[in-house]
Order: structure tokens, then C-alpha cells, then sequence
């Protein structure tokens, strides 16, 4: 495996058909699933670490975020990446004055209205790598559902040519899903976060059982008396990202709530999944 630090040094390699995986590092086997996913679907396996300041407002967690490299190297190689892409911030970033907004319901609500400016950065930085790795098909976690709207649509909008292959949340055995800022949590806190998932499941079936909105209020109550601080949990139709309690949509629940320092995100989709 190559670790890679600057853009003229990849597109010097011969690759041939790449598969994508950008992430953050901090690695866990939430990334380790897409990186074997990428690998099945074949070609040469290409994952980014960048710690993208502009998906970051000023009052969040950039500075602190976990850096791993070491780990992560040893991570990827074991996963059969080929090449970690692993740029400084100048390298990626030179005063620039583009950037890619997304808009529409899709990028409104939710993380786009607890986290202004947030997709743009995410946007902007997945089109950036898209031009600067070229792949043929790039792989997104379902953990963070809204972003993979935004990216599906940001690909067809802009018509990037580009592959999307999106796969399942991966999660501890007690359904906390993985993810880098779980390291934020406190031994009793990480005893604590499953409960979000719990949650999130117990709305998914009773609104099969059409108690929806009793559902969802009694769920953001359960997880404020657990100690969490919800930010926002709903049932939205995946389409649009608007609340809807409509079965016969594409219908997920959706919840993001601190913990502590940390800010966790779940979701889960009711009835199979259909998001793809
Ligand atoms: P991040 O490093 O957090 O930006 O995530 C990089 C990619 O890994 C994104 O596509 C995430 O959606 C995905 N990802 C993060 N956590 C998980 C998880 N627990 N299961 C599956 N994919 C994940």
C-alpha cells in the first residue's frame, strides 16, 4: 500500500478503475466495511484522510477530532487499500473562492439547519477529491443519511460521472453506531449511547403499528431523561427529507443528540432498506 500526500504524486500512479473511499480517519470498521466493499467491486481501492476544516463551523470540534495516521496506515492495509490519499490543508485548499452550495429541502433541515455551512464544506471537499482521484465509483456510510442525499444529488446535478455505492451502518454489538467522535464519550456515557439506536428502532416499529407521533415524543423524552440533549429526532420521507408518517414513502427515522461532548447521529429506515 502507498501513502500518498499530494495530488500530482496520485495522478501520477497508474490505477487504472479506482473505487473511493473518503473519509476523516480516526478508521473503525464502519469505514473498514466500505473499504471491503470497494474491493469486491474491483479495481484499485483509493481512501482519502482529510480533516476538511470547511465542513467544521468555528465553534466545533476541528481542532480536537481524532488523528490516528499511524493506525489508521496499518487499518487501511490490512482492509487491501491500495493507496491512502492523505493531503496537508494547503494542499487541498489555496485561498479559494468556489465552493458547491447545496440547496433544496434535501439540504434545509436537520444537520443542514443545526450545522450551517456544513454541507457546503461536505460538498465542495467530495467535489474536489472527485476531481482530483477520478473515480469510477466512490462509497458513502448510510450512518450519514443526509449527506448521501446531498451527494446523489450533488452527482446528478453537476453531473460528476461518478458511481455511488452506499453501505449499511455498521454498529457495536449493543447498536451504538460506529463512528470517530465516539471517542468523545465518557465510560459512562458510552454505556448510555446505545439508547439512541434503541430509540430510533422503537419509532421505526410503532409507527408500523401507526403510533408515530406519540412514538417520537416519547422517544425524545426517554433519551433527555437518559441524559442526552436531542437536537432533533423524526420521521422523514427520504426523498425530500420532509416529516412524514406516509408508509407507503420511503420512510426513515432520523436523530441526532449530544451525549457529553459528543454529538451522535443515527438513523434507521422503516421497513427495508431502500436507499441506494
Ligand atoms: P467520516 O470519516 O466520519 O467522515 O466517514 C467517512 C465515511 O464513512 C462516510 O461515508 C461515513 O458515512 C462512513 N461511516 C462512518 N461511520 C460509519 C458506520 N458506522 N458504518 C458505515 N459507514 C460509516
Amino acid at each position: 500500500m502507498r501513502v500518498v500526500r499530494t495530488i500530482s504524486d496520485l495522478q501520477g500512479l497508474d490505477l487504472g478503475p479506482v473505487g473511493f473511499v473518503p473519509t476523516m480517519g480516526a478508521l473503525h470498521e464502519g469505514h473498514v466495511s466500505l473499504m471491503r466493499l470497494a474491493r469486491e467491486v474491483g479495481g484499485s481501492v483509493v481512501v482519502s484522510i482529510f480533516v476538511n476544516p470547511t465542513q467544521f463551523a468555528p465553534d466545533e470540534d476541528f481542532a480536537s477530532y481524532p488523528r490516528r495516521e499511524e493506525g489508521d496506515i496499518a487499518v487501511a492495509e490490512r482492509a487491501g487499500v491500495d493507496v491512502i490519499f492523505a493531503p496537508s490543508t494547503e494542499e487541498v485548499y489555496q485561498s479559494p473562492t468556489t465552493s458547491v452550495v447545496p440547496r433544496g429541502a434535501v439540504a434545509s433541515g436537520w444537520e443542514a439547519a443545526r450545522r450551517p455551512g456544513h454541507f457546503a464544506g461536505v460538498a465542495t471537499v467530495v467535489l474536489k477529491l472527485f476531481n482530483i482521484v477520478r473515480p469510477k465509483t466512490a462509497f458513502f456510510g448510510l450512518k450519514d443519511i443526509q449527506q448521501c442525499a446531498i451527494i446523489k444529488k450533488m452527482v446528478s446535478d453537476l453531473n460528476c460521472g461518478v458511481a455511488l455505492r452506499f453501505g449499511p451502518t455498521v454498529r457495536g454489538p449493543d447498536g451504538l453506531a460506529l463512528s470517530s467522535r465516539n471517542a468523545y464519550l465518557s465510560n459512562e456515557e458510552r454505556r448510555i449511547a446505545p439508547l439512541l439506536h434503541g430509540e430510533i428502532c422503537k419509532v421505526a416499529s410503532s409507527l408500523l403499528e401507526k403510533r408515530g407521533e406519540d412514538a417520537v415524543s416519547a422517544s425524545v423524552a426517554n433519551l433527555e431523561n437518559a441524559g442526552f440533549t436531542v437536537d432533533y429526532l423524526e420521521i422523514v420521507d427520504v426523498e425530500t427529507f420532509l416529516p412524514s408518517r406516509d408508509i407507503s414513502k420511503n420512510l426513515r427515522v432520523i436523530a441526532a443528540a449530544w451525549l457529553g461532548r459528543a454529538r451522535l447521529i443515527d438513523n434507521e429506515p422503516i421497513g427495508a432498506e431502500t436507499f441506494t
